[in-house]
């Protein structure tokens, strides 16, 4: 007990001794409470803790604040007043709500000084406690404490020329296609009670909860409502005057603790909806337009794998859609849910390629549409020009850019088709008409897009998710930041840039054919000073066979093909030849086998769905379970074959599962989780070195 006394006296010591730099750096790593209870040992701590230095370090690493000024940005005498400051003004909300609001602000402010200054003078200062508070009592609510906070640092957008004036400097942005313009500012607080008591005149809510915080007042009507008891955040689709009806924007699962000042993380849809925006436009998911003297935020995606592209002969067709709530209509039988998509054409500097001939410009001639909902066709559309024009493409201008919409009676959908150009002009033809790509788009998120990263994610490991079957999947597109984090394991995992966006290596990744193994169950070893080089990875508890079971038969499921059983031979003794451990041989019958090989399709009883042709071609499962079972739908052969996989090198890597070995980061170790068609492999020392760690002496 001695020995532990002197051992917890040390540190105090040791600290007494350090000079005022190095307490600073050790103190700053406390925080601020605790540096004020360090501050009140003794009087020379007192005068470190009171240390200019250690309050900038603070008042940094919290604040982000570079220079001593208090939340109205007015310079104070010191960074200690400064910080002082600060706690006083947001005293009465839990800190690190506080400290991520400022954050969510500071991003924008920022994004929008680079990108689109003109809307900082719209951006008012915060709300004081008092206007809170004189809104609740007016519109009879209580705000969420997050939404509190975001007002008590800004009080949403008051553009000087008044927000009906078409002004398109909205904050959240929009889009427009035919007459329509949809652009929506996040509302000061006078305007919300104005707002709000207009609208409540004409919608009767069930209860008195919901405010208006931000809507587009353009030519169409869009409007968020807060429910200010639940904290979500909802938007009005096309029947929201008639029967109250809107969509959430945000996940349910995510809000937590709106009113709740103890228990935090406080989270409301205000804040998760703000912080989702501006990553998007950090990420260049969304971007600025600029058409004319117009510039705005579009809410047009830019990004794969929500805006596709595709470049035929030299011209480039970008394509992306946006759902629109607000043109929606789930009242009837069939829910129709409305598009606004963009199509952005331009011809590289090269100019245009068709057959071997190189032409300066080219002009649109013909559209080839096809839509789809739930991979059937539901339109072939075909027709002259787009919206009435003729573009000409020249080599390297800017893109033309167009917008139209379309109604999706269920969804996924996607459109896809094809632009008819003549090289040259169409008065003027240089030579035979040539068809241009339109690469597949999806037509929302929520379905085709995030909802299938988010499900391919959570399959192989790396996210938690689960569905529910009864929530609109409108929830589904979000892209929080559980899956940012999610995104970039895998990433990391197989080697691509841990951007955390959806950018065209991972998407390209993802849609390579693999082993239904997930790869992030499995165990990987640390052990790098033994085993320097080594990538792979064992089963969580190392399933293994005994030792008295060295030796293992394998049998065929009824229907296995007689040609594919030698490939699957040759695999067995592959892998008893390179490693020693075990001998197999062909059971006597295949019901007494160890190991049982076969072929399934979809789902087969097993609990591991087979998902048709391309995704998942084999899965096996660990010691002692013995089985192995290839995806029938999927093309088989013996050797390489460019259209199929070889039965052989599947075999392998799904035999090491049956042995216990998870899937290695070694791209050419066998146990790599993806394999192309066409492709064969033998062991190497990764997976021999894997098993002679579960089974070596
Ligand atoms: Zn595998
Ligand atoms: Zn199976």
């Amino acid at each position: 007990m001695i020995h532990q006394n002197q051992m917890a006296l040390k540190p105090a010591i040791a600290l007494e001794n350090v000079g005022g730099l190095a307490f600073n750096l050790i103190v700053s790593k406390l925080g601020p409470s605790e540096a004020a209870a360090v501050a009140c040992v003794n009087k020379r701590f007192k005068d470190w803790a009171s240390d200019e230095s250690l309050w900038s370090i603070f008042s940094f690493q919290e604040l982000r604040l570079s220079s001593p000024v208090d939340p109205l940005g007015n310079p104070c005498s010191s960074f200690k007043a400064a910080y002082g400051a600060w706690r006083q003004a947001y005293g009465m909300y839990p800190w690190p709500l506080v400290i991520r609001v400022k954050n969510v602000w500071d991003r924008i402010k920022s994004w929008l000084t680079d990108n689109f200054p003109e809307v900082l003078p719209t951006l008012c200062k915060g709300a004081s406690e008092a206007e809170l508070n004189e809104l609740e009592k007016a519109l009879k609510v209580r705000l969420p404490l997050p939404t509190r906070v975001l007002y008590r640092f800004c009080d949403g957008q008051q553009p000087c020329s008044g927000i009906r004036s078409g002004n398109l400097c909205g904050l959240i942005g929009g889009y427009s296609y035919y007459n329509f313009l949809v652009n929506v500012f996040l509302l000061p607080l006078n305007v919300i009670i104005k707002e709000t008591r207009d609208i409540t005149r004409s919608i009767k809510f069930n209860s008195p909860k919901y405010i208006v915080m931000a809507g587009s007042f353009t030519y169409t009507e869009k409007m968020f409502f807060l429910d200010c008891e639940a904290g979500q955040l909802y938007v009005g689709t096309k029947n929201l005057l008639f029967n109250q009806e809107m969509m959430p924007c945000v996940p349910n699962r995510l809000i937590r603790s709106v009113h709740d000042s103890r228990n935090g993380p406080q989270q409301d849809a205000m804040l998760l909806w703000l912080e989702e925006h501006v990553r998007r436009l950090e990420n260049g998911i969304i971007k600025l337009r600029e058409e004319g003297n117009y510039r705005s935020i579009s809410l047009f995606p830019e990004e794969a794998p929500m805006c596709s592209l595709a470049t035929t002969c030299g011209v480039q067709v970008r394509a992306s859609a946006v759902f629109a709530p607000e043109f929606s209509d789930f009242m009837e039988a069939t829910e129709k849910y409305m598009f606004a998509y963009s199509i952005r054409m331009s011809l590289k500097p090269e100019g245009c390629f068709v057959h071997g001939m190189n032409f300066d410009s080219c002009q649109l001639y013909w559209r080839h549409w096809i839509i789809k909902s739930n991979d059937n066709v539901v339109d072939d559309i075909n027709g002259e020009a787009v919206i009435g024009l003729h573009p000409l493409l020249l080599p390297g201008k800017k893109e033309f850019v167009y917008e139209s919409c379309t109604t999706s009676v269920s969804s996924p959908g996607s459109i896809e088709g094809s632009f008819t150009f003549v090289p040259g002009r169409l008065i003027d033809p240089k030579g035979t008409p040539f068809e241009v790509e339109v690469a597949r788009f999806p037509l929302g998120e929520k379905v085709k897009g995030i909802s299938r990263v988010k499900l391919y994610l959570s399959r192989f490991g790396y996210l938690n998710h689960q569905t529910y079957p009864n929530v609109k999947n409108f929830e589904e597109d979000y892209f929080d930041e559980e899956l940012e984090v999610a995104i970039k394991s895998y990433q990391v995992y197989y080697h691509l840039n841990a951007t955390g966006t959806l950018d065209a290596p991972t998407v390209l990744m993802m849609v390579k054919p693999r082993c239904g193994y997930p790869d992030k169950e499995t165990y990987q070893h640390r052990d790098f000073s033994l085993d320097i080089g080594s990538h792979y990875r064992l089963f969580p508890n190392r399933p293994k066979w005994p030792n008295r079971k060295r030796h293992l038969t394998y049998g065929f499921g009824s229907r296995f093909p007689i040609s594919f059983m030698p490939s699957i031979t040759r695999a067995f003794n592959r892998w008893a030849s390179a490693t020693q451990y075990f001998t197999f041989s062909i059971a006597k019958t295949s019901r007494s086998a160890d190991l049982k090989i076969s072929f399934a399709r979809r789902a087969h009883g097993d609990g591991a769905l087979f998902d048709g042709r391309g995704g998942v071609m084999a899965h096996a499962f660990t010691p002692m379970d013995g089985r192995l079972h290839f995806d029938v739908d999927d093309q088989w052969a013996v050797g390489s074959v460019q259209t199929a996989y070889d039965i052989e090198t599947v075999a392998l890597h799904e035999i090491g599962h049956l042995l216990g070995l998870g899937h290695s980061q070694y791209k050419n170790a066998i146990m790599w989780a993806t394999i192309s068609k066409g492709e064969t492999k033998g062991l190497t020392l990764d997976e021999i070195r894997g098993l002679r760690a579960l089974y070596g002496t």
